[in-house]
């Protein structure tokens, strides 16, 4: 391993080599049965066919040129995207966490725009996660990602996730321009926020003129056994993030919004060099024609059922290390009784099962949308015996 990389990740001690569908394997051969999936990413599992093709024919044609050009894909997958989606118009981006600024700076134009610049407050939640750019980060508002940075940045506000009082409050401030929310929290702990709450979300902004910006960067693109995970509330935001799955694995992510909420952004007011070029649209496209499907999506709810009814039975049998069941779909987050950290790693050395850690000691299982029932079943025998390993540690330490 390179001494060379910035410290900024605590890294696991797995080389990784290559992979294909569920599994991944290290380079000295190992294999795991992969339900992290770079965290949400790769949709489809690894070395899709259908993806491999799509970057094949695409780099032997063009990988880039400027967004001053017509870009051949981005008309195309915005029209995918937006036939999907409460949206209008689409602004491609890199990573999730550029899709989140484009959605904060395109919800204070729109305000600028009605000739209320002062209008600039976005309120967001606690255990959020947007990503670590600046206005990302000040968003979500999380101590341990904004400390040492500087100033805190104007405008930028955190609510208690579930103090309705307090988000009534902040709705009804009149230089409040957005509140930006994950309909299913990832990073910190897959906390979905209830239906009605969602519905009564949209009412109280739309008494007061506010925006919604819906962060489902992790949560979209069918992960959470729709395509977006709003749908389930039957209701929509005026704007929002998308990226991880929206490219298989590739770096792509988007900015979504009505014509109304994206009436500020007019000529020079946003950009990117790399955002939205002939390759990322290519196997975009690709990614999202598979996902969008009856078969993805239909598979997704089926997998689901099955995980969460054996969780919860594995929770009745092994109270001592499972807390609780939580998310959507297959955003499955156990919250965990001995230390999250030491079990994924459990998981990883006893079982060969890669699991991902999150906020409030849980564990998150994101395996890819495709995960078949027998894959499924070897993940929670894993599972299973991660508990039972995790019981006889601590009655060995007891
Ligand atoms: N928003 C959410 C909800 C996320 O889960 C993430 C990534 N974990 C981001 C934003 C940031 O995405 P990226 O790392 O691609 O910038």
């Amino acid at each position: 391993m390179s001494g060379h990389l910035m410290g900024v990740y605590n890294r696991a001690p797995l080389e990784v080599d290559r992979g294909r569908g569920a599994r991944l394997w290290a380079t000295d051969g190992t294999e795991y049965l992969d339900c992290v999936q770079g965290i949400s990413t790769n949709g489809l599992g690894h070395a899709h066919p259908v993806l491999i093709e799509a970057v094949k024919e695409q780099a032997e044609k063009l990988w880039h040129v400027s967004n001053i050009f017509k870009i051949p894909g981005q008309e195309e997958l915005a029209d995918r995207l937006t036939e999907s989606s409460f949206a209008d118009v689409v602004f491609f981006t890199n990573s999730g966490t550029e899709a989140v600024e484009c959605a904060l700076k395109t919800a204070r134009k729109y305000h600028a725009a009605n000739g209320q610049p002062e209008r600039i407050d976005i309120y967001g939640f606690d255990g959020a996660f947007h990503g670590r750019t600046y206005g990302a980060i000040n968003a979500a508002a999380n101590p341990s990602y904004t400390e040492g940075f500087g100033p805190k940045m104007q405008g930028f506000h955190q609510l208690k996730w579930g103090d309705h009082e307090a988000l009534k409050a902040a709705i009804a401030e009149p230089n409040c321009a957005a509140i930006i929310v994950e309909p299913v929290q990832g990073e910190g702990g897959c906390r979905a926020m209830p239906d009605v709450c969602l519905r009564g979300l949209r009412e109280l902004c739309d008494q007061h003129g506010v925006l919604i910006i819906f962060d489902e960067v992790q949560c979209g693109m069918g992960r959470s056994g729709k395509l977006w995970a709003h749908e389930w509330a039957g209701m929509a935001p005026d704007i929002m993030a998308v990226a991880k799955a929206l490219g298989g694995g590739f770096p792509i992510g988007a900015c979504l919004a009505t014509t109304e909420a994206a009436k500020g952004m007019t000529v020079g007011a946003h950009g990117s060099t790399f955002g939205g070029n002939p390759l990322a649209m290519a196997v975009g496209l690709a990614a999202f024609n598979a996902i969008n499907s009856d078969a993805i999506l239909g598979n997704v709810n089926e997998i689901a059922g099955y995980l969460k009814q054996q969780l919860h039975g594995l929770k009745e049998r092994f109270p001592d290390v499972i807390e609780d069941v939580r998310g959507k779909g297959l955003l499955i987050g156990l919250k965990l009784v001995p230390n999250n950290r030491e079990f994924m790693g459990w998981a990883r050395d006893e079982q060969h099962l890669l699991i991902a850690g999150g906020g409030d000691n849980c564990v998150r299982m994101l395996p890819p949308l495709n995960l078949t029932l027998d894959e499924a079943r070897e993940a929670i025998e894993k599972l299973e015996r991660t508990c039972e390993s995790a019981r006889s540690k601590a009655k060995a330490a007891a």
